[in-house]
């Protein structure tokens, strides 16, 4: 796709832009150096790696900067893209859609404002990581639980606003935000909620204040800088049960989904679960080339011999009961029962109670990077990018696409690896594909094969929840009942919010006025 005609400024005008920042935020924190911008790049690129190379970026280190920086951008007219802490990786990580652009980077503001230990939340900064609040939690001793996504090293803020999730009770991580403070892209401070009076109590405790509820409008959005959100945490429960099972079969996940989904609506499972294919779980733990040179899609008989050795299913889930023990162990009867006409197979489990030490595990909230390790499935400079459609919570429709999925995948070269996440009453579909940065072809096999999946995921009325910076477009396209009446109408709010075509032009394939046609 090509990319849109940007308005650039001129040297003269750029120099006046940057001069101006550095009068806000002070010299040190406007960085426009060759090395700088480089830092800022796309580290997964999908395109030339300068496709999305910023202006430079600009820090600052409070709300009040960030306004100032927000209103001189608009006299400028240059754009600001604005990241936490940049870690979006398989997105776009920090880099903007458009290389007119500067980089805001919030990473400076880490302030955890308040920790409520009763009522259970944070006030936080945009700027605050997940290994920050983990440590805070427990060098503190606060009874409460972080979610944190797989890959760990970003922002609660950045995470919740791209829509990220975890396999915790509250890992639908934008229904957790509660009460934000934002920058309107005019620069004018807003707070939405019970935040929208001045000396509520209840900022970052009621999810309706009066009026219409505005949170989740600035998520995945380019209505606003968020400079604090109120975070809902999870009080530490007093015991948890894991029971993992390992399902043989392909057509397993038929009936899978369907129990998955039903014990989830009926409340027995608290969180999302993942059902992982035994490629997801391998690729953390070792190489492609330990198990198979070829160049092709792996044979079916390396899958097994992979699976024998390393004790994986074909499907393989991991559940956690949260809440009392003796409430836990009824849970489990209940799923154990829901399981057995489907399968002879039988999970095992681990209790943790409280005052154990963590089961470092994703599932209580214990951040980290370790899943990140799979990127080297490939060799060479590894990288991956999710194709990530959203479908009802129904076997039928994830075998379905499953086999589509993996036809296109090994059609296009690439090992099948994907995973279900089972919400309430949808799943998303997650297929990750594992490339070689530095590998020309095959990262051209890996574009048309998202482009192939793009397609045929529309003519089912799949479409994805979250994409990279080159598929916004695309993607966005894709969502197009009524003459793309949603896209219009994002653009009618961008343009009556945004009248300078400041915030993040592009981004979620929402352009302001003065880039499109
Ligand atoms: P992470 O915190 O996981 O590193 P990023 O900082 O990369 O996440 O943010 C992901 C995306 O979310 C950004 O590209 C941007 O579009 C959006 N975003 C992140 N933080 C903010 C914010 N404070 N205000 C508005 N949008 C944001």
């Amino acid at each position: 796709m090509a990319p849109r005609p940007q308005p650039r400024l001129s040297a003269a005008a750029f120099d006046r832009a940057v001069k101006a920042f550095e009068g806000a935020v002070g010299k040190d924190w406007v960085l426009v150096s060759d090395a700088d911008r480089d830092s800022y790049l796309d580290v997964y690129p999908l395109d030339q790696p300068r496709r999305h190379l910023p202006m430079g970026a600009v820090a600052p280190a409070t709300a009040a900067e960030v306004q100032a920086v927000v209103r001189l951008a608009n006299q400028h007219k240059i754009p600001l893209w604005p990241i936490s802490r940049g870690k979006n990786y398989g997105y776009g990580g920090s880099a903007p859609m458009t290389t007119d652009a500067m980089v805001l980077d919030l990473s400076r503001m880490k302030r955890i404002i308040e920790v409520d230990p009763t009522l259970a939340y944070a006030a936080l900064e945009p700027g605050v990581g997940f290994f920050d609040m983990f440590e805070h939690l427990q060098s503190n001793k606060i009874p409460l639980w972080i979610s944190a996504p797989g890959n760990s090293w970003g922002s609660l803020i950045g995470n919740a606003l791209e829509h990220g999730n975890a396999g915790t009770p509250y890992g639908d991580h934008a229904t957790r935000l509660c009460g934000l403070e934002v920058v309107l892209p005019t620069g004018e401070m807003v707070r939405t909620g019970m935040g929208a009076m001045a000396n509520s109590p209840s900022f970052h405790l009621a999810r309706h204040g009066y009026g219409p509820t505005l949170d989740l409008m600035f998520t995945q959005s380019n209505y606003g800088v968020v400079t604090r959100a109120g975070m809902w945490l999870m009080p530490e429960p007093p015991s948890t049960l894991t029971m993992q099972i390992e399902l043989p079969n392909q057509n397993d996940v038929i009936w899978l989904v369907d129990v998955l989904a039903r014990l989830r609506l009926d409340g027995v499972i608290q969180q999302n679960p993942t059902i992982r294919n035994f490629l997801r779980v391998a690729a953390i733990q070792s190489q492609r080339s330990e198990w198979y040179q070829g160049d092709g899609p792996m044979p079916e008989e390396v899958g097994r011999a992979m699976r024998e050795k390393l004790g994986l299913g074909w499907w393989n889930v991991a559940l956690t009961l949260y809440g009392h023990e003796e409430a836990n162990a009824v849970h489990a009867k209940v799923i154990e029962a829901a399981f057995r006409p489907h399968t002879d197979r039988s999970f095992t489990r681990s209790i943790w109670r409280k005052g154990d030490p963590l089961e470092k595990s994703g599932h209580q909230g214990i951040p980290s990077v370790r899943p990140l390790g799979a990127v080297n499935w490939r060799g060479g400079r590894g990288a991956h990018i999710g194709f990530s459609p959203v479908m009802p919570a129904s076997g039928k429709h994830a075998y379905d696409w499953f086999l589509k999925a993996k036809a296109l995948m090994e059609q296009h070269g690439f090992d099948y690896y994907g995973a279900f996440n089972v919400q309430e009453r949808n799943i998303t579909k997650v297929t990750l594909i594992y490339y070689d940065r530095d590998d020309e072809a095959m990262v051209a096999r890996l574009k048309a094969l998202f482009q192939a999946m793009m397609a045929e995921a529309a003519k089912l009325g799949y479409a994805e929840y979250r994409t990279h910076l080159d598929f916004m477009d695309g993607v966005m396209d894709t969502y197009d009942y009524n003459g793309h009446a949603f896209r219009k109408l994002s653009e009618k709010i961008k343009d009556a919010l945004d009248p300078g075509g400041i915030i993040a032009p592009g981004k979620q394939g929402i352009w302001p006025k003065r880039y499109r046609a």
